[in-house]
C-alpha cells in the first residue's frame, strides 16, 4: 500500500500532484534544487529534500540523488510528472530495482512507446493509421537513401526516434537538402537525446494537432477521455490547448478511439497516456504516444469531471478502473492558456522577480500555478509560469470566459506572453476554429507587433 510518495518534479505539476495526494490521504515528499527552495509546493508537502544544485542534470535529472531521497524518506512510490525523468525508461527501471513503484507504465513500455519508431509499429499493428514514411534503418549508400526519400515524397520530415519537446525534427523540401539535413538531425539527436536514430515522415502540410487521452490500469481496463486540440503551436510547442476538439469527423474519430483502446489493451498499458495525431482532410495520422501526464491534462479533466492525476496514483496503488466508458460524458468546452515567462514578441525567456501578481478566479475558471507575489523565477528551467483554464457550455462562451480571466490576471516584474493570449482570444481565425498547426507562426505572428 502506497502511503508516501516522492514527487520528482517542480513547479505547477509538483503542486498538482501534492493536491491529488492530499485528497487521497497520501503523504508527500517534495524534492527541490538549490535554486528552488522558495517553490510554493514545498510548503504544502509533508517532507522536503534538497537533491542538488540548480542545474537540472545535478538535481531533477540526478537519479542517484532522487533515489537516495526516496530511500531516506522511506517512500513507496515516485511521481515523475512531465519533463525531466518522466519518460526515462532507465529511471523507471531503477525505481523498480530500488523497490519503489514508478507511477506510470513499466520501463519496457516506456521504452517501446517512448521510441517514435517502435510506437508507430505497435500503433499500426493495432489498426491505427500513422503518418506515411520510412522507419527502417537507412542504408549506407546515399543513392539508396535518395530513392527512399523520393518514395516518401517531398516535402518530408526527418525525425529523431527519441525526439521530444519539439526538438529533433527537420523539414526537407528537396533532394538537394536531404543528406545534409540527415547529418545535422542525427548529430543533434545524438547530442540532445543520446540516440542518433532517425526516420522519414511525410510532411503533412496543414494539419491540426489532435490528441486522445487514455487511462489504463494494466489489468485490461482501458478508457479514453476524448480529444484535445493543441494546434496553436510555436516551434512545435503547444501554447493553447482545448477539449474537446471541435469539427471532427465523428465516424473516423470513433474508429480511431477504438484502435487506441485496442493498442493499450494489446500492450497491457498501465497509467495515463496520450496518443498524438495530425488531422488533415478528416483523417487521423498517429505521430507519437506520450507515456506520462501532459501539461494540458486539465482541459480533459474539466470536460469529463475525471481527475487524471488522482487516477495515476490510484492505478499505481493497484486499484482497478471500475468506471465504464459509457459513464464518461463530455460536458461543455475547456481551454487552457500557457502563461510563459518570455517576451511576447521575441519569445526570449524572461526569468526574474515577480513583484506582484493576481490570479484570475470565478465560476468555470481554474488557475494551475506555482507563482506568487515575491517569487523569483529561476533561469534554469522551463518557462511555464501558469496555466489558466476556463470551462463553459460552449466553445464561444469558453473563449469569452478566458478573455475575462486574462483581463483579471496580471504579473508585474517580468515579461510574459499574457498579451499574446489576449490577442489570440480576439483573433477571428481562432474564434472560428479555423487554425491549423501553422497558423500561429506562419500567419498570426507574421504581422504581429
Ligand atoms: P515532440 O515529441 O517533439 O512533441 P511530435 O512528433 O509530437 O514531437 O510533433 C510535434 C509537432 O511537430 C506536431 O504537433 C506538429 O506540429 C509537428 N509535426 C510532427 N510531425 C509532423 C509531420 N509529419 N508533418 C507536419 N508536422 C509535423
Amino acid at each position: 500500500m502506497i502511503q508516501k510518495i516522492l514527487i520528482a518534479n517542480r513547479g505547477e505539476i509538483a503542486l498538482r500532484a501534492i493536491r491529488a495526494c492530499k485528497e487521497l490521504g497520501i503523504h508527500t515528499v517534495a524534492v527541490y534544487s538549490n535554486a528552488d527552495k522558495d517553490l510554493k509546493h514545498l510548503k504544502f508537502a509533508d517532507e522536503t529534500v534538497c537533491v542538488g544544485p540548480a542545474s537540472p542534470s545535478e538535481s531533477y535529472l540526478n537519479v542517484p540523488s532522487i533515489l537516495s531521497a526516496a530511500e531516506v524518506t522511506n517512500v513507496t512510490a515516485i511521481y515523475p510528472g512531465y519533463g525531466f525523468l518522466a519518460e526515462d525508461s532507465n529511471f523507471a527501471k531503477q525505481c523498480k530495482e530500488s523497490g519503489f513503484k514508478f507511477i506510470g507504465p513499466s520501463s519496457e513500455i516506456i521504452k517501446i512507446m517512448g521510441d517514435k519508431i517502435t510506437a508507430k509499429t505497435f500503433a499500426e499493428e493495432a489498426g491505427i493509421e500513422t503518418v506515411p514514411g520510412y522507419k527502417d534503418p537507412l542504408p549506407e549508400d546515399p543513392n539508396e537513401i535518395k530513392i527512399i526519400a523520393n518514395n516518401v515524397g517531398y516535402p518530408l520530415m526527418i525525425k529523431a526516434t527519441a525526439g521530444g519537446g519539439g526538438r529533433g525534427m527537420r523539414i526537407v523540401n528537396s533532394e538537394n537538402d536531404l543528406l545534409h539535413s540527415i547529418e545535422i538531425t542525427s548529430h543533434e539527436a545524438k547530442n540532445a537525446f543520446g540516440n542518433n536514430t532517425i526516420y522519414f515522415e511525410k510532411f503533412i502540410s496543414n494539419p491540426r494537432h489532435i490528441e486522445i487521452q487514455i487511462v489504463a490500469d494494466g489489468k485490461g481496463n482501458v478508457i479514453h477521455l476524448g480529444t484535445r486540440d493543441c494546434s496553436l503551436q510555436r516551434k512545435h510547442q503547444k501554447i493553447i490547448e482545448e477539449a474537446p476538439a471541435n469539427d471532427i469527423n465523428q465516424e473516423n474519430l470513433s474508429i480511431t478511439l477504438d484502435a487506441c483502446i485496442k493498442l493499450c489493451k494489446d500492450i497491457n498499458y498501465e497509467g495515463v497516456g496520450t496518443l498524438e495525431f495530425l488531422y488533415e482532410n478528416e483523417n487521423f495520422y498517429f505521430i507519437e504516444m506520450n507515456t506520462r501526464i501532459q501539461v494540458e491534462h486539465p482541459v480533459s479533466e474539466m470536460i469529463t469531471g475525471f481527475d487524471i492525476v488522482k487516477a495515476q496514483i490510484k492505478i499505481a496503488l493497484g486499484i482497478p478502473i471500475t468506471l465504464d466508458q459509457n459513464k464518461i460524458s463530455i460536458r461543455g468546452h475547456a481551454i487552457e492558456c500557457r502563461i510563459n515567462a518570455e517576451n511576447p514578441r521575441t519569445f526570449a525567456p524572461n526569468p526574474g522577480l515577480i513583484n506582484k501578481m493576481h490570479p484570475p478566479g470565478g465560476f468555470g475558471i481554474r488557475f494551475d500555478s506555482h507563482i506568487y507575489s515575491g517569487y523569483e523565477v529561476p533561469p534554469y528551467y522551463d518557462s511555464l509560469l501558469a496555466k489558466i483554464i476556463t470551462m463553459a457550455n460552449s466553445r464561444s462562451a469558453c473563449i469569452k470566459r478566458m478573455k475575462s480571466a486574462l483581463d483579471e490576471f496580471f504579473v508585474e516584474g517580468i515579461d510574459t506572453n499574457h498579451s499574446l493570449h489576449q490577442d489570440l482570444m480576439n483573433d477571428k481565425v481562432f474564434i472560428e476554429n479555423k487554425h491549423t498547426i501553422n497558423y500561429l507562426e506562419n500567419e498570426f505572428l507574421k504581422d504581429y507587433d
